[in-house]
């Protein structure tokens, strides 16, 4: 079996060969835009240069997808050629999959960004894992912020927009979606109908401060979208009701309990989600473990579990691990 080689044009790709191996994640070779590169010599990874991503053929897609996207496949690599010992050339690969992600035109989270970083952490190369970490976090806020552009969150963005539309087809009513999980704030004011102008007076007029900010309070996850008012009903707690009507209820949050409990549910997920991909726990434990291997933990979940009973045993091991320079943070996270 001939070492299997990767064919990509414009960071797509369109051929694997042979083409009868499934996995190209581990692939010998690259050929990108008729140049070929092998995956597993550093100065050749150096010299694979960022595609135009934009150029690329959308048939090229078809079959192969975000997976077979050239930043996807080169990250791929690079921690199979990490859990081969190829160290430097997995170095490289991920730095170059950091570029290209970037290029992709594919908006990623954190958490691809941070991988380098973590397995830097994981190796006990610290330094360069805190340097990897910030400009994870610092790509991906450029990233938001490029999103949002002129707004500060994409949310806005998408109001304004709404709100530039309706002015161009000469429309004056917005309807503020029902939200089954929603906070006790957005509840006055979701499912409703209002009018932008005010002159529609079957139609309560829209509160300035939305008006304003695009949201009803910061971190708002309610759409706000144009409405047509020749519909006569609106999409109330999964029931098409009278828009004139509901829109007029009292302005109290009248949410039942189920959907209290529903919010209550997502402000949960949303806490546990939160965690970062690289947690304060993780950081301490690494460190411990290079630093004090004698006496550290075995695992990362023991260390987590006896920092979380705070153990005698742990609050010794914190003493130490400080005298050594290795902070410890005590709040929970
Ligand atoms: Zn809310």
């Amino acid at each position: 079996m001939p070492d299997q080689t990767i064919y990509f044009k414009n960071g797509k790709m369109y051929k694997v060969y042979p083409s009868d191996q499934e996995n190209w994640y581990d692939a010998k070779y690259l050929v990108s835009d008729g140049i070929i590169y092998d995956l597993e010599n550093v100065l050749d990874i150096k010299r694979i240069p960022v595609p135009d991503f934009a150029k690329s053929n959308p048939d090229l897609m078809s079959g192969y997808g975000v997976t077979g996207s050239l930043d996807y496949v080169i990250r791929m690599k690079a921690g199979n050629a990490r859990s081969k010992g190829l160290i430097r050339e997995s170095d490289e690969l991920y730095r170059k999959a950091i570029l290209l992600m970037q290029a992709s035109g594919i908006s990623y989270d954190e958490r691809p960004y941070l991988y380098y970083a973590k397995e830097l952490l994981r190796e006990g190369r610290f330094q360069e894992s805190e340097i990897e970490e910030k400009r994870a976090y610092a790509i991906v806020e450029q990233q938001r912020r490029a999103e949002a552009y002129p707004y500060k969150t994409l949310h806005q963005k998408l109001f304004f927009q709404t709100l530039e539309v309706c002015k161009e087809l000469g429309r004056d009513h917005l309807e503020i979606m029902y939200l089954y999980s929603c906070c006790e704030q957005c509840a006055k004011y979701h499912g409703r109908v209002y009018s932008i102008s005010g002159k529609d007076k079957r139609f309560p007029k829209i509160p300035d401060f939305i008006l304003e900010t695009g949201e009803i309070h910061p971190g708002c996850s309610h759409s706000i979208t144009s409405f047509d008012p020749r519909f006569n009903t609106i999409l109330f707690r999964g029931a098409d009701v009278d828009a004139v009507i509901i829109s007029n209820r009292p302005f109290v949050d009248d949410r039942t309990d189920s959907e209290k409990q529903a919010y209550n549910d997502y402000l949960k997920r949303r806490k546990k989600d939160s965690r970062p991909y690289i947690t304060t726990d993780e950081k301490e434990y690494y460190r411990i473990k290079y630093t004090l291997p004698d006496i550290a933990p075995k695992s990362l979940s023991g260390y987590v579990r006896m920092k979380n009973a705070r153990s005698k045993n742990f609050m010794k091991l914190r003493d130490i691990a400080e005298n050594r320079g290795i902070r410890i943070s005590l709040l929970n996270q």
